[in-house]
């Protein structure tokens, strides 16, 4: 067999393994089949995430911002996603991060050095990435382009952020993360102005006591703090629930509702307390769960 064969041979064994051997390749593979595409949610707000990582997008009236960028290895379709919509990805000026999970900051590097995007996350998630980057969960993302970064500009609590003419009032809700943020924000379409609201992680992967005990928790503190979390902003007016990831807000039922022609298929002014408090009584039920204890 030729040297070039067996190299080859050599590279496909070992990328075969590679993929396998990381807990979430299943999230890298097959991005594609995630495609889905864009379309105006409501107003200036935009939907130009996949089929499991949602993204938005705002047209401010001066620059876009983007809620979130994408999957790891996904931002090829971010950038499709942005075109097809209509709009040209150069001009994102701002983008919000949910989160410092690897799912939600696949496009942000790219942003940055490709159009000098500023990146805004969350105090505590920024610090995770310099002082405990596994937290991050980039080892197991199956990327080996991904990388952690320091953002230019770093969100607290209670902080009222302008961009271009949409003014977000950000809260942080620790719990999925420590630096998890909550965004409030009015969205106009025609002559109506709708509030939206947005919650930066609901899963309790990180929640489970493997985890937790393995990060030092050992007492499950996170899960109260991720309780008191919900109750905090749970009674915050939101006509306009946007997700972080598809299930939260059921988007692609309401997508298909929206191009059947129910064009308020996403104003809905109970389905955000009806969800943090669904997520408030799984997590209650959790905690109560032996297994878990
Ligand atoms: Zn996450």
């Amino acid at each position: 067999m030729s040297e070039l064969r067996k190299a080859y041979d050599r590279y496909i064994e070992e990328k075969g393994r590679w993929v396998s051997e990381r807990l979430a390749g299943k999230y890298m593979v097959s991005q594609e089949s995630r495609y889905v595409r864009p379309f105006r949610i409501f107003g200036n707000v935009w939907y130009v995430g996949d089929s499991w990582v949602c993204v938005h997008l705002i047209d401010t009236g001066d620059g876009l911002l983007l809620i979130d960028s994408g999957n790891c290895g996904a931002t090829a379709m971010l950038v499709q996603a942005i075109w097809e919509a209509g709009f040209n990805p150069a001009d994102v000026k701002w983008l919000v991060l949910s989160h410092g999970h690897f799912d939600h900051i696949g496009g942000a590097l790219f942003f940055r050095r490709m159009f000098g995007t500023k990146i805004y996350l969350g105090e505590p998630d920024a610090r995770a990435f310099r002082e405990k980057p596994e937290l991050s969960l980039i080892h197991v993302a199956g990327d080996p382009a991904l990388e952690l970064f320091e953002p230019d500009c770093e969100i607290n609590d209670g902080d009222v952020i302008s961009f271009g003419k949409t003014e977000i009032q950000f809260y942080l809700v620790p719990g999925h993360t420590e630096g998890c943020i909550a965004a409030f924000f009015d969205v106009t379409g025609g002559d109506r102005t709708v509030r939206a609201g947005y919650y930066g992680g609901f899963g309790f992967n990180t929640l489970q006591k493997a985890f937790l005990d393995d990060i030092g928790d050992t007492a499950h503190e996170t899960r109260n703090i991720y309780l008191n979390s919900l109750a905090k902003v749970r009674n915050e007016k939101v006509e306009l629930f946007l997700g972080n990831h598809c299930g939260n807000n059921d988007t692609l039922g309401r997508m298909q509702k929206l191009l059947d022609g129910d064009r308020d298929a996403f104003i809905d002014s109970e389905c955000w307390g009806e969800f943090l408090d669904k997520k408030r009584d799984e997590l209650v039920a959790l905690m109560a769960d032996p297994a878990q204890n």
